[in-house]
C-alpha cells in the first residue's frame, strides 16, 4: 500500500482511504502523473513529547504532531486536533486532505495538520493551556506565518490558538497575529470564521442539491456531529426551512420526524456540552440513525463513519461530506452505484480554510472587513469551487470527489513540475 516505513497496512486507516483516492485520479492526470509520487510521500512530520505538570502535582506525557504533508503551493495550513485517537497517520491523512483542499479551492497554501493524543475534556483550563503553550514550544521551529499556520479543529477552539498565537509571539518577541487562524477577532480573528465550515456545507450543499433537484427547503436532513460543523450545518439548514429529523453526537442519536428546534438544541449542547438529555425529541439506538428515510445526510464528526455497511443502508440521495475523510473508499463505490451523490469533504468542508485564508490576509494587512464581504467573498468561492468540480466530473464522468482530485492534484503537481527538484 505505501513504501513508507513508517505506515502500517491497516486499510481503513486515514492514510489507507487517502492513498485509495489519489489511486483513483492518477489515470487522469496525464503527464503530471510522473510527479504523483509527491502525494503520497509528506514532506515533513515531527512527533514530539508534551511533559505535563497536572494540577494535582503529577506529571504525566502526551504525545504531539505536526506534518507537512506538501508545500509546493504555499506555506503549510491546517488544524489542531486534541482527541484521544489522534495518531500519526491519522494526522498525516488530514494533512494531505488539507494540500488537496487547499489545491481544489485554488488557496495559495501546501496542506499541514497537527495533534495531541489527550482527551481535553479531561483537563482543567490552566492543564489545557499548559499543554497547549508546550506542544506550541515543541512544534515551534516548524510553523510560522509564512512556513506553516495552524487553526483549531476537533477538541482545539479560538482560545487554544489564542495561547498558540501568544507563546510563538512570546518565543519569537514580537506579536505575530497571522502565525495561526481562528483567533478570537479582538486578536486579530475573522469575522465570520466560526461558522465559515457550516456555511461552506450549507453553501456546496445547496448547490449541488439544486442541480439534483432536490428542494433543500422542503428536504429532511440528518447531521451527525453537532459541533462547530454540525451544529452551523444544521442551524443553516434549518434556518432555510429544511426538518433537519435526525442529529447524532458522540453519546445520543436524536429523532424527530417533524424537524428538530435546532436553535433550542444549539443551547442544550452549549449548556450541557452534549446533545444527549434533549427533552424534546426521541432517542433512538446510534445505528439506526443510518436508516432513517432522508433526502440531505451532512456527516460532520470523524473519519470512517460510511462504511460500506452504512452505505448499502443508507436511504438518501445526497451526502454532504462536513467531516474530513467521513467515507470509506468501498462505500464510495457502492453509494456511486445506487446513485447516492457526495459532495466530498475536500470541497463541501473548505469554507474554514477559506475564511482562515481571509483572516490570514487581513493580519499581515492590519486592515479588517465586514462580516457582510467575508461571507460574499466566501459564498463566491465555494460556488465557483463546486461549479468548476461539477463541470470536471460531467466531463470525465467520474463522482465528485475523483474530479475534485482531478482540479486539485493538477494545480499540486504543476506546481511540483514548474518548481523542479532543489537541488
Ligand atoms: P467539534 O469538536 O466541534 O465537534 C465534533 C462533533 O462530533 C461533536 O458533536 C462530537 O460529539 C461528535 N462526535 C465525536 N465522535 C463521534 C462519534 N463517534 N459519533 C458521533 N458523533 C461524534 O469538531 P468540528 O470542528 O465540528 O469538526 C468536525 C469534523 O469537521 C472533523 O472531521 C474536522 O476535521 C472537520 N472540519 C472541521 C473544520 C472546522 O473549521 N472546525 C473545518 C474543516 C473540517
Amino acid at each position: 500500500m505505501s513504501e513508507l516505513s513508517y505506515v502500517t497496512g491497516d486499510r481503513h486507516s486515514a492514510w489507507s482511504t487517502y492513498l485509495t483516492q489519489v489511486e483513483r485520479v492518477l489515470p487522469l492526470l496525464g503527464d503530471l502523473s510522473r510527479w504523483a509520487d509527491t502525494l503520497t510521500h509528506p514532506k515533513r512530520a515531527l512527533i514530539v513529547d508534551i511533559p505535563l505538570e497536572m494540577d494535582d502535582g503529577t506529571v504525566r506525557h502526551f504525545e504531539g504532531y505536526r506534518v507537512q504533508h506538501n508545500l509546493s503551493r504555499g506555506p503549510g495550513k491546517g488544524g489542531v486536533r486534541f482527541h484521544p485517537d489522534v495518531t500519526l497517520q491519522e494526522v498525516m491523512a488530514l494533512s494531505a486532505w488539507m494540500t488537496v483542499k487547499c489545491a481544489a479551492l485554488n488557496l495559495p497554501f501546501g496542506g499541514a495538520k497537527g495533534g495531541v493524543r489527550v482527551d481535553p475534556t479531561t483537563l482543567s483550563h490552566k492543564e489545557l493551556e499548559r499543554l497547549t503553550r508546550r506542544y506550541t514550544s515543541e512544534i515551534g521551529t516548524m510553523i510560522g506565518p509564512q512556513q506553516d499556520i495552524p487553526a483549531p479543529d476537533v477538541g482545539t477552539n479560538a482560545q487554544v490558538m489564542a495561547w498558540m498565537m501568544d507563546t510563538w509571539s512570546m518565543n519569537v518577541g514580537a506579536t505575530t497575529t497571522g502565525v495561526v487562524t481562528g483567533k478570537p477577532v479582538h486578536l486579530g480573528g475573522s469575522l465570520g470564521r466560526v461558522k465559515a465550515t457550516g456555511r461552506g456545507v450549507f453553501v456546496t450543499g445547496c448547490s449541488v442539491a439544486a442541480k439534483l433537484g432536490i428542494d433543500v427547503a422542503s428536504s429532511r436532513v440528518a447531521v451527525q456531529g453537532f459541533g462547530n460543523v454540525g451544529s452551523v450545518s444544521a442551524e443553516l439548514f434549518h434556518a432555510l426551512g429544511a426538518k433537519v429529523v435526525a442529529v447524532q453526537d458522540h453519546k445520543a442519536t436524536l429523532y424527530l420526524a417533524s424537524g428538530l428546534d435546532i436553535p433550542a438544541l444549539q443551547a442544550w449542547q452549549q449548556t450541557h456540552g452534549t446533545i444527549a438529555g434533549f427533552a424534546a425529541a426521541d432517542h433512538i439506538a446510534d445505528e439506526h440513525f443510518w436508516t432513517q428515510p432522508y433526502d440531505i445526510l451532512v456527516p460532520a464528526a470523524l473519519e470512517g463513519q460510511i462504511t460500506a455497511e452504512r452505505a448499502n443502508l443508507l436511504q438518501c440521495r445526497l451526502i454532504i461530506e462536513g467531516a474530513n475523510g467521513p467515507t470509506l473508499p468501498e462505500a464510495d463505490d457502492i453509494l456511486q452505484q445506487r446513485g447516492i451523490a457526495v459532495v466530498p469533504d475536500v470541497i463541501a468542508n473548505a469554507g474554514g480554510v477559506t475564511v482562515s485564508y481571509f483572516e490570514w490576509v487581513q493580519d499581515f494587512s492590519s486592515f479588517f472587513w465586514s462580516e457582510e464581504e467575508i461571507n460574499q467573498r466566501l459564498d463566491s468561492i465555494m460556488q465557483h469551487a463546486i461549479e468548476t468540480v461539477w463541470q470536471k466530473a460531467d466531463m470525465l464522468n467520474v463522482t465528485l470527489r475523483t474530479a475534485a482530485y482531478a482540479v486539485a492534484c493538477e494545480r499540486i503537481l504543476l506546481a511540483r513540475k514548474d518548481r523542479g527538484l532543489y537541488p
